[in-house]
């Protein structure tokens, strides 16, 4: 992975990024600034189709009231810029559960320190490179024999299969940067003991829908409130944070937001967020389910703007 360390102050200096002028119009018309952000598996996209047709009327309406809808998932970084482009959006998005943000060129004009230039786009990376977690992880694997398989072990056509993603689709889920996708094959008892050695190893592991995901550090949570004040900084206003999750990887995301959703899994459990007030759970399962709670959110923030000014 090649990275070049610069200045993100410096790169701001070209305001000719379309993004430049989106990103004023939106702040600096609002004395109220909302945020989404949204996990996507089982949420804004169908569990079983990856389809978000049914999501359609309130992404409309996000765009309509340029609340920054910010794409938080365990995808990659190449999954996300597809998907963001297909719904064209120009904000920020959080890849690899949280591991790393990526920000368009431009995005913010007041300077945000510790990025990354990569591959045109500006990264804050909250843990290691992969060639770390994998060389730690591989090694655990060898001395106990446990038996997993992570998407580095496999073929893009074997990830295709597993997944039910597209050839083209599962080479982007590849592309990793950050995190290694677990399918976990030995006993519960084995998984107690990788657990811990992992845990001792400074690594992390995270239950999503389908994989377990290895990471050195960040979540969901830690890349919400930094981009939050990355907003903060950038609007003068304190956001309001809507946050939409399905899984156990995104309760992290859940507690720090001001309006958490659980959004309702045709294939799980919700997760257990205790101690999280306001917390809503969907009646409707995924993008039917987001819908409704993002509808009822941007309602309410708009009625709350008319009562202020
Ligand atoms: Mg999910």
């Amino acid at each position: 992975m090649l990275i070049i360390w610069v200045s993100y102050t410096a790169a701001c200096k070209n305001k000719d990024s379309g993004f430049q002028s989106i990103i004023d119009s939106v702040m600096s018309t609002l004395s109220h600034l909302l945020l989404v952000f949204t996990d996507l598996d089982g949420c804004l996209l169908d569990h079983f189709t990856y389809d978000y047709e049914l999501a359609r009327p309130a992404l409309d309406k996000l765009k309509q009231s340029k609340v920054p809808l910010i794409l938080t998932s365990s995808k990659t970084l190449a999954e996300l810029a597809e998907l963001s482009a297909e719904l064209k959006l120009q904000s920020p998005f959080i890849v690899e559960n949280g591991a790393g943000v990526v920000i368009p060129d431009g995005y913010f004009s007041t300077a945000v320190s510790g990025l990354v230039y990569h591959e045109g786009w500006w990264l804050k990376c909250f843990g290691p490179a992969l060639s770390e977690i994998l060389t730690t992880l591989h090694k655990i694997r060898e001395e106990n024999g446990f038996r997993f398989s992570g998407f580095s072990d496999m073929s893009s056509p074997e990830v295709a299969d597993l997944t039910g993603l597209s050839l083209p689709r599962a080479e982007m889920a590849k592309q990793r940067l950050f995190t290694e996708p677990v399918m976990w094959q030995d006993s519960e008892t084995n998984w107690q003991v990788f657990s811990r050695l992992i845990q001792e190893s400074g690594l992390c592991h995270l239950r999503g829908g389908r994989f377990i995901h290895i990471t050195g550090g960040g979540d969901k949570g830690i890349a919400l409130d930094w981009l939050r004040e990355c907003y903060f900084k950038e609007a003068g206003v304190k956001p309001q944070v809507m946050a939409l999750g399905d899984s156990e990887n995104d309760i992290g995301m859940l507690r720090m937001a001001d309006y958490p959703v659980v959004v309702r899994s045709p294939a799980h459990e919700p997760p257990l967020v205790t101690d999280k007030a306001g917390l809503v759970l969907t009646d409707k399962t995924g993008p039917a389910g987001w819908n409704d709670a993002v509808l009822d959110r941007l309602k309410k923030f708009s009625n709350e703007r008319q009562k202020d000014e």
